[in-house]
């Protein structure tokens, strides 16, 4: 069932997507060599908590940390580890929600440590202007074959592949909500869009092949060719006046 927002209920949102991204700058600045991901998530943690807020990930289906961090071959849902110590030359995709006064804000990026190479570069440029891609076709109208065929069509054109076995989201007063989202789809076909539907998009890109595979953790999900990927998401709100994020620090 989707749930649509009214506006005072956006605007609660809002407020969950601005603490949930002002966590995401925190930690994106204290991404460098030598710092391990189980200190990046205690930052979020308490910066989260500090707000008044809930780390939506923490305990969620029994995940053990605030924030997902999830280093070069890692697509999604690493886990924070004081033995994981960043290196120059990794990326890093962190992935945060914080629940304030019953709504979610979601969002992720992916950051460089130090110097990365250019292909590294490359990958997290193209994912990220994906997203943007698919944000600007979250229009009331359109569909969300949409979203899914603007995203696909800008990595692919480039060479990346669209991990398929993980989507974007409704998000709302629950973390995951009707409908999904996925990053690949044919344009027009699919759920209509309508305003007060609130979504997380979230490209989730590899270098290589498409294919992921969950480690025995049963959270961690690695490329199966062991090549990069990135992530970059936010929540946006279907509005009458095109798509919002509400995953921004301001
Ligand atoms: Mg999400």
């Amino acid at each position: 069932m989707i749930v649509l927002k009214t506006s005072r209920e956006l605007a609660a949102m809002r407020a969950a997507g601005r603490i949930s991204s002002r966590a995401l700058r925190l930690a994106g600045e204290a991404v460098e060599p030598g710092v391990s991901t189980w200190e990046i998530d205690r930052m979020v943690r308490r910066y989260i908590e500090e707000q008044g807020a809930v780390p939506t990930f923490l305990g969620y289906g029994g995940f053990p940390a605030s924030s997902c961090i999830s280093v070069n071959n890692v697509v999604i849902h690493g886990i924070p580890s004081k033995k994981i110590i960043l290196k120059q030359g990794d990326i890093v995709s962190i992935d945060i929600g914080a629940t304030y006064e019953g709504f979610v804000g979601d969002n992720a990026w992916t950051f460089p440590c130090g110097d990365v190479s250019g292909e590294a570069q490359a990958l997290m440029d193209a994912t990220r202007e994906a997203l943007f891609e698919g944000i600007a076709a979250a229009r009331a109208g359109n569909r969300i074959g949409d979203i899914g065929s603007a995203v696909q069509r800008y990595v692919e054109a480039r060479g990346y592949s669209v991990v398929r076995s993980f989507v974007g989201h409704g998000v709302g007063a629950k973390m995951h909500e009707d409908p999904a989202v996925p990053n690949y789809g044919t344009p027009g076909r699919g759920v209509r869009l309508l305003p007060g539907m609130t979504i997380a998009i979230e490209p989730m890109i590899n270098q290589g092949v498409k294919d992921v595979r969950v480690l025995p953790d049963e959270w961690t999900t690695v490329t199966t060719d062991g090549k990069l990927s990135a992530h970059f998401e936010h929540t946006v709100a279907v509005t009458p006046d095109g798509p919002v994020i509400l995953t921004l620090p301001d």
